[in-house]
This record gives C-alpha cells, structure tokens and sequence, in this order.
C-alpha cells in the first residue's frame, strides 16, 4: 500500500476488509476459503489435516467422482486436450459442446439448450441481452446475487418484491406501464433458506401481465421432482417456464452454466449474449463431465429418491432438537445463529467434532440472520446425518444458542 498511504477511499475499503478478516482469523473464528485438501469418500473429508464428514457440498446426487463421470472427463482431455482456445462462436465449439446442450435439452424437456462458461455469467449475461432500458425486471428479495447484477447491468428498472410473496408481485406488475416489456426473475429453490418458489401462481401471474417467466434452478435439478427434473416436476407442472437456467457446478460436479427453452431463444442468445460471443467455450473435460452427469442421473434414480429422503430426515431432526431451519423443504437446511459471533462459534464447535459446514452472514444474508448453511446429499447415511444433528445441538449447548424444541402437549 506504499503507493497509497492517502486516506483515499478504495485504500479505506481495502484496510476495513482486511481488518475485519485479521479480527477474526486472530480468535480462530474465521472459516472462509480453506482447502478441502482431499475428498475420502462420497461424505468424508480432510481439512486442516482432520477428517471430518462433509455437510457443506453442493453435490446433491453425490455424484462428484462418480466413475462414469471421470471416465467421460479423462477421454475428452485425450481427444481434445485441455482447452478450447476459443470463444463458441468462433472455433471454440466441439461436437462434445454440442452434445452436452442436446442432453440438457432432453433432460428439460425442451426444444433446445444453450451453455455458458459458469453460472454466475449465464444470469448475468443472459438478463442483460433480454432486457434492457425501458424494460422492467422483477426480482424475488432474495434472488441470488447474479440475477440482480444481470438486471443492474441491463439497464432495465430493477423491482424487487417481498421474498416469495405473489401478493407483492402482482402489485409491483400492475404498476409499470401495460405494454412495457416484462421478465420476472426467481430462484427455484433460495440458495441461503431452501424453500421453494409458489411457481404455479408466479406462472398464473405471468400470463395475465404477459411478462416472460425465468427461473434459476441452480438448487432444484437433480433435488426436486420424482426423477429430479427440477421445479416443474416438483409442480406437475409441463413447460411452463420460458427461460430455465441451470448451474453445471452444483448436483452436476463440472462448472458452467445453461439456458433451456424454444429454439428461437437459444438461437437469439448464442447471437445476443456478450459473454457467450467474447468469452472462451467450456474446457472439453468440463463439458463431457457435465453430458455424462445428465445421463447418470437419468441412468440412477434412486439417487433422486434418496436426497430427498435424507432432507425430510435432516430437517425434521433439527426442528425436533429445537433449531430454527425457516422454511426449508430441500437438501439446503440453514440452521439459524442469528449473530455472526454465534455462527462462527457453532462453525467452530461444529469442525471440532468433525463435521464441516459453513457459517452465512450479512451481506449474504439479513443480519441478525446469520446461519450455518447446512447441505445434506445422496451421499450421506442415515448414521452420518444423526451424527450430524447429535453434534450441532451439543455445539449449541457449548456456545449457548438457545434452542427450542416443540412442546409435546
Ligand atoms: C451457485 C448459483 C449460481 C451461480 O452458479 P455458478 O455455476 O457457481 O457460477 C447462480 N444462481 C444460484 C441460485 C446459485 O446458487
């Protein structure tokens, strides 16, 4: 900082942040990015030299390692090399990139599919090539950060409305000008709480303000629905959403990014979306990885079956101990701290007993709200998820997070 010893204010943010982590770190209390420095098994870990059960993991259908999976990973990498040197559009895409956005296609349900290089981008480009000035987005409160950067970067008015109320919804509807140019943005599951979108009246709402529906489904493919095709199964409900988009870094162990839907769409997006047009094309290893994942899941639904089983066990095992989960009904069960001190000292007492979660705090998260952000998957066994509810409560004991079983009268 030599350059700028000034109290300037980019040097004032720096030091702030950096004061704050030193803070922590200096009580033990800080749990940001250490290494996973070795993956056991489907659910055991080593971090910090100890092993410990892991309930941090995106990978709801267990499926990172999966042979099959590795397998289609190593081929490509010895078909294609490690890169692609290039952007989709020129000389960057490979049969394998073709072959991933087909599977997709079939596992949605729709007529066609279209990748980008992570998900972040996919919402962040994609919201920007569809709306711009002049049009309205309107976004759920706790929309993940990506949807509200894509709506801020787009130019378009930016309306939020009280998470999951449709009441809300309407209301900000009917306030912009009829014939003004509509996308609502949702998650499908929230990535912080777990709970669930009111897709059916978001639809309803939809169609008669004639706004274009996009849903984020980074925490539904592969959790919701009886062969974990995502919100719509979960629903029963048949190609209602235009624009589906998808993570390939989560139940799908690859990185990048998807939009499902009408051909027309995806053509207009693989010439519209700037991140698509100036940024390289998925590595063959990535793309291949993610195409067999689909066929996996496809392949093996009881992995389906069991994820969603161990969530019902999860969530009902803490509400019994007393522990305030919200409204989760997914595989994502936060488990409420309310202050940051408490959700570092529960991460803390957690990891000493050998379960590895992760703390959420503001501006993730309200604050006040501050969480552990607990993940169960089709990894874990009956045992390891009592053994994990055994230890958040002793945890709680130790660091006095009251807690508040329900009455039996
Ligand atoms: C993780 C996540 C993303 C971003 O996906 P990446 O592939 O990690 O970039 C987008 N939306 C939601 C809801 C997410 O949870």
């Amino acid at each position: 900082m030599d350059l700028h010893t000034a109290q300037d204010r980019i040097a004032q943010r720096i030091r702030a942040m950096n004061e704050r982590v030193q803070y922590y770190a200096s009580r033990g209390l800080y749990h940001y990015n250490i290494p996973i420095e070795e993956l056991i098994d489907g659910v055991r870990v080593r971090v910090r030299g100890r092993e410990m059960l892991m309930f941090a993991s995106y990978s709801y259908l267990g499926l990172i390692g999966h042979p099959r999976i590795n397998r289609a990973a190593k081929e490509a990498i010895d078909r294609y090399g490690t890169g692609t040197h290039g952007v989709r559009s020129l000389a960057g895409t490979l049969p394998i990139h073709r072959e991933l956005e087909e599977t997709i296609a079939e596992f949605k349900g729709t007529e066609a599919a279209i990748v980008f290089s992570s998900g972040y981008v996919t919402n962040l480009s994609v919201i920007a090539a569809l709306v711009g000035r002049g049009d309205y987005v309107f976004s759920d409160k706790l929309n993940h950060a990506s949807i509200v950067d894509g709506a801020l970067m787009s130019g378009a008015k930016f309306l939020r409305f009280r998470h999951n109320d449709m009441d809300a919804l309407e209301r900000r509807l009917k306030s912009v000008p009829q014939d003004a140019a509509k996308l609502i943005v949702a998650d499908a599951v929230f990535s912080m709480d777990g709970d669930i979108i009111d897709l059916p009246r978001m639809v309803e709402l939809a169609r008669k303000y004639n706004a274009w529906l996009m849903i984020d489904e980074a925490h539904s493919v592969g959790v919701l629905g009886k062969t974990g095709r995502g919100i719509e199964e979960h629903f029963g409900m048949d190609d209602v959403i235009d624009i589906k988009m998808g993570t390939l870094s989560k139940t799908i162990p690859s990185v990048g990014g998807y939009i499902a839907g009408k051909k027309e769409l995806v053509e207009y997006l693989r010439h519209a979306t700037r991140s698509y047009i100036f940024s390289a094309a998925l590595p063959p290893a990535q793309a291949a990885a993610a195409a067999e994942a689909f066929r996996v899941i496809m392949d093996e639904p009881w992995r389906v079956e069991k994820v969603q089983a161990n969530a019902r066990m999860f969530i009902q095992g803490l509400q019994a101990r007393g522990f305030n989960t919200l409204h989760t009904e997914t595989a994502i069960v936060p488990i409420l701290c309310y202050s940051d001190d408490k959700a570092f000292e529960m991460t803390r007492a957690s990891h000493e007993r050998g379960i590895f979660v992760l703390p959420v705090i503001s501006p993730a998260v309200p604050v006040d709200l501050a969480r552990l952000r607990a993940t169960v998957t089709a990894a874990h066994e009956p045992e390891h998820i009592q053994r994990a509810i055994d230890v958040f409560t002793e945890a709680a004991h130790e660091v006095g997070l009251p807690l508040e079983p329900p009455s039996r009268a």
